[in-house]
């Protein structure tokens, strides 16, 4: 379903992304790095970034469904990965086969592990999470102290190992909200509780993009950032990426499809919610609502266009959408920059979310398969996979690779 990169492409700078996380890990000096990788990294690509990203130095990668995390492990990863959003049926026994950290959330969850551990023959790794304000996945305080006595007993008979407490913020993207001690608070409680029953953690954390970037009392063993290693913030409030010293990770370019001389009162795309003004010359950019491009971004999404910014003219369609260039021209083929870095002249992907509504994780996320992502980049720094990562009994990642593997990201920039 991927298409070819002459129509249309997103650009990943890996060596951006890398910077990124050295900057963040700047930031959290003492803090264990997770490079969260979920939804193929915030549509970047799960596998050429997890592989960037322990080239950078991240311990931990982390993911939302296990599904995700196994995916790493197929592609050769072996370092420490984390996932989080559970359903029953697992898989859990893959999961512990697969040296996954498992994050058990309650004790359903615990009650289906336990047997998928024992039935593995092996001791699983398991990270307890609390709701401490979130209201949405994790242990409530009321709940905590019977899954964390249920932990213990299983870890005492060997079938399992806690390796973390962890817990996630609802409003650290806005520093002054008052939820923000609230939840520090309510943190701190369930770790005494889990350290009351026995529990001694390896690492204890809840620190996301802004947390990380802003919170400096919630980094405690380790940070989570997603949204800010792919260089974007995580809300007008907590600035910009280049505050923090980050740079947005894609570009998102298509090829002009047509060019046309147009006559004034010529209706535009579904609806005609656009008319030409008078006598203009129209461009064609072919991509859509089904390549990521928001339906909600219809007569307001910026795109760069024969030097300017240009606004969508009417709707965006499925596959396509026009641009007026007023008194200027292009020729077919021209690039048409929908959002990149923003320092050479064009939008960003946070422009993108304020005129479509979104925010920005939304935007670079829901870029569709159908959009080659083409890695760019130096080539050295990215290394295969197969030789990084975790070694369990060293604790350390090891650096050194090959250059066999044909999805080494490269220089493809084109
Ligand atoms: C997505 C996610 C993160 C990363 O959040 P950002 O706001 O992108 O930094 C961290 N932790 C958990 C549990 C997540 O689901």
């Amino acid at each position: 379903m991927t298409d070819s990169p002459l129509r249309a492409r997103a650009e990943i700078d890996l060596t951006a992304y890398g910077a990124n996380i050295r900057a963040l890990r700047g930031i959290a000096p003492r803090a264990q790095f997770m490079a969260v990788v979920k939804a193929d990294a915030y549509g970047h690509g799960m596998v050429p970034c997890a592989r960037a990203a322990r080239a950078a130095g991240a311990e931990w990668l982390g993911t939302a469904t296990p599904q995700e995390a196994l995916q790493l492990r197929a592609a050769g990863d072996r370092g420490r990965i984390l996932c989080w959003l559970w359903t029953p049926g697992g898989p859990w026994r893959d999961a512990v086969e697969a040296d996954l950290d498992i994050t058990v959330s309650g004790l359903w969850a615990l009650r289906e592990l336990l047997p998928a551990a024992r039935a593995a023959g092996r001791t699983a790794r398991v990270q307890l999470k609390a709701d401490t304000g979130l209201g949405r996945n994790g242990c409530l305080a009321a709940d905590w102290p019977e899954l964390v006595a249920a932990a213990r007993a299983a870890e005492a008979e060997g079938v399992i190992e806690v390796t973390g407490v962890w817990s996630h913020f609802a409003c650290a993207d806005e520093p002054a909200h008052p939820s923000v001690p609230g939840q520090l608070a309510a943190f701190r409680d369930a770790l005494a509780v889990a350290e009351r029953a026995g529990l001694r953690p390896e690492v204890r954390h809840m620190a996301n993009s802004p947390a990380t970037l802003t919170l400096p009392d919630a980094h405690f063993d380790l940070v989570r950032p997603g949204i800010a290693s792919y260089g974007l913030s995580p809300s007008p409030e907590v600035g910009v990426p280049a505050d923090f010293g980050l740079r947005p990770v894609m570009a998102f370019k298509a090829a002009l499809a047509q060019v046309k001389e147009a006559p004034a009162g010529l209706g535009i795309s579904y609806g005609h919610h656009y008319v030409t003004p008078g006598r203009t010359t129209l461009a064609l950019v072919p991509v859509g609502y089904a390549d990521g491009v928001p339906r909600h971004a219809s007569g307001t999404g910026p795109v760069l266009v024969a030097g300017k910014w240009r606004t969508v003219a009417g709707r965006v369609a499925m596959d396509q959408f026009v641009v007026d260039l007023g008194g200027d021209t292009a020729a077919v083929g021209d690039e048409a920059v929908l959002f990149g870095a923003g320092d050479h002249g064009e939008p960003t992907a946070e422009d993108w979310a304020r005129a479509a509504s979104t925010i920005g994780y939304e935007i670079v996320t829901r870029i569709g398969p159908r959009v080659p992502r083409v890695y760019v980049g130096a080539a050295g720094d990215a290394i295969p996979m197969d030789d990084t990562g975790v070694d369990e009994d060293a604790g350390t990642g090891t650096g050194a690779g090959t250059d066999t593997d044909p999805h080494r990201p490269g220089s493809h920039h084109g």
